[in-house]
């Protein structure tokens, strides 16, 4: 019933936004980001989790900061990975919504206003959808549709088509992903498994603004894996599944060397099919217990219950002293282009 009663006046909306070494993109940004929620005429924050930039991102942050109080910013004291980067966002949300979204520009903050009009409409979740992902390279789309295709099969979760991290989540699901206090963060997963009323609003992925992609392909397969295996038991179980149809083909083998003896005596040879299988089973069953290794592993990350991440500072954003920059430099920018 609270729902009917949402309203653009009781939103206030916070906008999350893992950098990490984006200081050429800061200022683009937020140019483009805070005349189009200022337009909006809603309450709102900008809420930047520093996830432990060499470069000038912060300080740049903290220019804008310094004239709008919209500004706040969490800084990590080291690298801890963008699905972190977004837990701590969403366990520092003010708001009753939060949208979150790629500091290079790659999510359109024009689609911004359609995400809080499916809000308004009693949407819990309001995801964007790709349409296309011609800004990847060929080999990275074959591997992000194969792995898809697996995690439909062996995740206990549906992943929506096309769906990333830029999407608004209502007070409601925030609340619920702060209480998942897992390591392995697979944020998509943990978006699928919370459920509530969700829509997709599809949405062209830009190009990068500038800077290089933080992901390269040992990082993505680790983030696959990570996915899989916190969402599926399919590795681990599919070992006993190998192990029967092998002792099952092992059994035959002996039904038939035992024929064999039987009925034509012993001969030596055979020496070549023994060295394969025994490096055959001998593989399988590394690469088992290396599985096994993995999910061990998983476990013992999380069982340390170290905490998430490690905040070195806080920003807070401010109203200018000098009054020298003012938010209203958002609007000139917009209208000089
Ligand atoms: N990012 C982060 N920590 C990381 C890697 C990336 O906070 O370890 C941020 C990055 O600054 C950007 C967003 O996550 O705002 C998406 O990163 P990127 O553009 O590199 O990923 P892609 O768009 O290629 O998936
Ligand atoms: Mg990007």
């Amino acid at each position: 019933m609270e729902d009917k009663m949402r309203t653009i006046e009781k939103l206030f909306l916070t906008l999350i936004i893992p950098v990490f070494n984006e200081g050429t993109n800061i200022e683009r940004l937020v140019m483009r980001l805070a005349p189009i929620v200022e337009k909006m005429k809603i309450q709102y924050e900008i809420l930047f989790i520093d996830d432990g930039s060499s470069d000038d991102t912060l300080s740049s942050i903290k220019q804008f900061a310094a004239f709008d109080p919209h500004i706040r910013a969490i800084s990590f004291s080291r690298n801890f990975g963008k699905d972190i980067a977004i837990a701590a966002g969403l366990e520092n949300t003010k708001g009753n919504a939060a949208i979150l979204m790629d500091a290079d520009l790659q999510h359109p903050p024009e689609i911004i206003e359609t995400f809080v009009v499916k809000w308004l409409e009693g949407y819990d979740m309001v995801y964007g959808q790709r349409v296309d992902r011609a800004a990847d390279g060929h080999i990275r789309r074959a591997l992000t549709h194969s792995f898809y295709h697996l995690f439909e099969r062996f995740g206990e979760v549906k992943l929506p088509d096309g769906a990333g991290d830029f999407r608004l989540l209502d007070r409601k699901v925030i609340d619920v992903i702060r209480q998942m206090p897992e390591r392995a963060r697979f944020s998509k997963g943990l978006y699928a498994w919370v459920g509530f009323k969700s829509v997709g609003v599809p949405f062209e992925v830009a190009h990068r603004a500038a800077g290089l992609s933080k992901w390269n392909f040992r990082k993505l397969f680790r983030f696959a894996f990570d996915g899989i295996t916190s969402f599926s038991s399919a590795p681990l179980k599919v070992w006993t599944f190998i192990g029967v149809i092998v002792s099952a083909i092992a059994f035959i083998y002996a039904l038939i060397v035992i024929f064999k003896t039987l009925v034509f005596g012993t001969d030596v040879p055979g020496f070549p099919s023994l060295i394969v299988s025994v490096m055959m089973l001998s593989g399988i069953q590394l690469m088992s217990l290396g599985i096994l290794g993995e999910y061990i592993s998983r476990i013992f990350a999380e069982v340390k219950r170290r905490p998430l991440y490690v905040v070195a500072e806080v920003v807070e954003g401010s109203v200018s002293p000098t009054g020298i920059l003012k938010k209203d430099d958002y609007e000139q920018a917009t209208k000089t282009g």
